[in-house]
């Protein structure tokens, strides 16, 4: 099954896409891990991106489409893929269409002060990616692969908003995209983790 997870920074993507991941047995693609690797390892990629990820900003569309387009080239995806972050502007999803086939989107509708507190407690594990919340997880290490947390250079207040506005104006007009094509489903993800995961578990067994 190809599944888009679609919403805010901080609605919990991420968190949603590896317990899917788990279940299902399917990789999950995230392009903002993507792009941050790319940035780490100061690829042509990465230094073109480098200043939009910093500013909140997205980065240009035929960098990121070039990029998903040869990820999903890969046999790993064979059985299917979770698309985490992508796509965000309606051209993106045009451009999914034209080299892959979607089988399920499922958007995590998130309040604002929700996700702003999300994101200003999140840490991430540099090596496998993993979120946590300083909220729920005390420990400054990762429990799986014991690299020491970080912060992203984007997850800061004055970001959050950047990120958010930018949502709102280029990525929720794909919910009416999506929705015309009758393939969206919504959840609550103003809820727990493991609750929003309920609600995801009876869509994919639709
Ligand atoms: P994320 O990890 O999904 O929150 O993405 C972090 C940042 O990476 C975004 O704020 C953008 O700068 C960039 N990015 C990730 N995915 C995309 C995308 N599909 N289109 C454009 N920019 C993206």
């Amino acid at each position: 099954m190809n599944i888009i997870l679609l919403g805010a920074p901080g609605s919990g993507k991420g968190t949603e896409a590896s317990l899917i991941s788990k279940d299902l047995s399917i990789p999950t693609i995230s392009t903002g891990d993507i792009i941050r690797d790319n940035i780490k390892n100061k690829t042509e990629l990465g230094i073109l991106s480098q200043n939009y990820i910093n500013l909140g900003q997205l980065v240009p569309d035929d960098l990121v489409i070039n990029l998903v387009k040869e990820r999903l080239t890969q046999t790993d995806v064979l059985n299917g893929y979770i698309l985490d972050g992508f796509p965000r502007t309606v051209t993106q999803a045009q451009a999914l269409q034209s080299f892959s086939k979607i089988d399920k989107i499922i958007l995590i509708d998130t309040n604002y002060d929700v996700i702003e507190e999300r994101i200003l407690s999140r840490r991430t594990c540099p090596v496998c990616k993993r979120v946590y919340n300083t909220k729920t997880y005390k420990s400054d290490f990762c429990e799986v692969c014991k690299a020491k947390l970080i912060i992203r250079d984007d997850d800061n207040k004055e970001t959050v908003k950047n990120r958010y506005d930018v949502y709102l104006k280029e990525t929720a007009p794909l919910i009416d995209f999506y929705k015309n094509q009758g393939l969206l489903y919504k959840v609550n993800g103003n809820l727990q983790a493991d609750e929003v995961y309920k609600e995801i578990k009876q869509i994919l067994q639709k």
